[in-house]
């Protein structure tokens, strides 16, 4: 199968904080990618903006070292790569500065798709914003991409989203949640609403519960200090998780349009009730023989911050009332993996009696390692020994099925900033998505600190705090394994 690359019109793309981390390993090795698959127009312009004193010849070296560093040796070539190099420039600025400034609006068209990208951080993007302003640099027809984190409670969002709406409209505010790029994340729209098969069983009535994980097996290590003022509940739950739970719980929208898709994400937030304290179970990795314990990693003996959460969380309405969402996340657990299971309900009746080897049909989703979708299906077992049941997944793996193209699944910020291109904001979070999954999440919290909680012990390489299987045991299920 052959995909098709529709070209995008042609733009000028600033990168603030180009010569930074994610601009190394993300932004450019993306844009890269991009180019080699065609779609990247003759006369797009990426120019690189950062305090770093650089001409375009020693950002082009940086960008090149990038690539080299971060794109398979498979998927490059000097031709290629110099032919790419040559879209790009650099510009040294201050964003609290006046420095560089003038010669970035001789720079930037007015004429062509003009996109920000504030890979800087928050505490910077008010004074990009009004200086491109000032500057005459940004227009109506600007865009500007801003990354997580998005505050760190609901006054700080708010209080950001304020910041950026005093000088640009939502329309033209492309708020990254890279997980709503994954293919995988965006075919659970596909399979849920192109298909005729799951939607009428999509619901508490023949759904028992859900399980979303994403397990990592490194420890917060180098970004110990960064982390331990976020935590699992602001690192991964209020945004990613949440996503996923709202692509899974949301209604039909009405069309596959921007905002269709975000309000009803939104109404899903909004029916989330408040997570009581036994619904909550944090952890944090303990020392091992030869690795150190996450408060080791975050340099702060007395850290009460989470490295695993795991949550049960209920959507009050119709469709969902009753039917758990059970959300765990963590560091240094045994595999590393990601996964989104849809656990279905017993047969209303069973016509083989007792028949031993029966399970319940669970739809599950990876979005990694090796995406794709497994059903597992009851059949029986072969052989003349009776009516034994044994269970089969359906196995689709997106990289087999989808041949050539499948094995070169592109990278969620290929497609995330082509979408800022092409101008479509479906992928990307809204202003009031984001404060009211704030608003969910600060009274969880507050409560904890409140109480005064601490994180249970776990073993580095488990699968989190014995307190957490008892979350699912209480209420007569487990935890699917983690496994690869
Ligand atoms: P970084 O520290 O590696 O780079 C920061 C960049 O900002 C550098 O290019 C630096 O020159 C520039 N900068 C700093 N102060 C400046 C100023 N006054 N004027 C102009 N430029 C200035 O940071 P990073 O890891 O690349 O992260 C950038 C943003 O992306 C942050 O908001 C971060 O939270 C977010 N983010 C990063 C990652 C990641 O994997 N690195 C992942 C998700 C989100």
């Amino acid at each position: 199968m052959v995909s098709r690359v529709i070209p995008v019109e042609t733009f000028d793309l600033v990168i603030f904080g180009g010569t930074g981390d994610l601009a190394k390993r993300k932004i450019l090795p993306s844009l890269y990618r991009r180019f080699v698959g065609g779609q990247i127009p003759d006369d797009a312009r990426i120019i690189g903006a950062a305090r770093a004193d650089l001409d375009d010849a020693g950002y082009r070296a940086l960008a090149e070292a990038a690539l080299t560093e971060f794109i398979d040796p498979a998927r490059r070539d000097t031709e290629s790569v110099g032919r790419f190099l040559a879209h790009i420039s650099y510009v040294a600025i201050d964003a609290r500065g006046e420095g560089g400034w003038a010669k970035l609006a001789g720079l930037v068209r007015k004429t062509v798709v003009q996109a920000f990208y504030f890979s800087v951080a928050p505490t910077l993007f008010g004074d990009l914003a009004e200086r491109l302003h000032r500057h005459h640099i940004a227009g109506r027809q600007s865009r500007i991409v801003v990354e997580k984190p998005f505050g760190r409670d609901l006054a700080s969002a708010h209080d950001l989203n304020a910041t950026l709406a005093s000088h640009f409209a939502e329309s033209q505010i492309y708020r990254i949640d890279h997980y709503l790029g994954k293919e995988t994340v965006q075919n659970l729209m596909a399979v849920r609403f192109a298909n005729i098969l799951f939607e009428p069983l999509w619901n508490a009535r023949h759904v028992d519960h859900v399980q979303i994980t994403v397990a990592e097996t490194v420890g917060v290590g180098g970004r110990g200090a960064y982390y331990d003022q976020s935590g699992a509940i602001r690192d991964m739950v209020q945004n990613h998780m949440m996503q996923l739970l709202c692509l899974i719980a949301m209604e039909a929208p009405y069309k596959f349009d921007p905002d269709a898709v975000r309000d009803e994400k939104l109404k899903v937030i909004r029916a989330l009730e408040p997570v009581s304290p036994e619904n909550i179970v944090r952890g944090q990795y303990r020392a091992a023989k030869d690795a150190p314990s996450y408060v080791q990693d975050a340099e702060n003996p007395a850290s009460t911050t989470e490295s695993y959460i795991a949550l049960r969380v209920d959507v009050a309405n119709w469709r969902w009332k009753g039917t758990p969402f059970y959300l765990r996340t963590g560091k240094k657990l045994r595999a590393r993996t990601s996964e989104i299971a849809i656990v279905f309900k017993e047969v209303p009746h069973s016509i083989f009696g007792d028949a031993e080897g029966w399970r319940e049909n669970v739809l599950a989703i990876r979005l990694q390692p090796n995406e794709g979708m497994t059903l597992s299906v009851m059949i029986k077992e072969p052989g003349p020994g009776g009516m034994r049941l044994t269970e089969v997944p359906l196995d689709m793996s997106f990289a087999e099925a989808l041949g050539e193209d499948g094995a070169d699944i592109p990278d969620a910020y290929e497609r995330l900033i082509m979408d800022v291109i092409r101008g479509n904001q479906t992928l990307f979070m809204r202003g009031d998505e984001v404060e009211a999954a704030w608003a969910w999440t600060d009274p969880i919290i507050a409560g904890w600190e409140a109480r005064g909680d601490k994180p249970k012990p776990y073993d580095a390489g488990s699968s989190g705090p014995e307190d957490a299987l008892m979350l699912l045991h209480r209420d007569g299920r487990r935890w699917r394994e983690i496994a690869e």
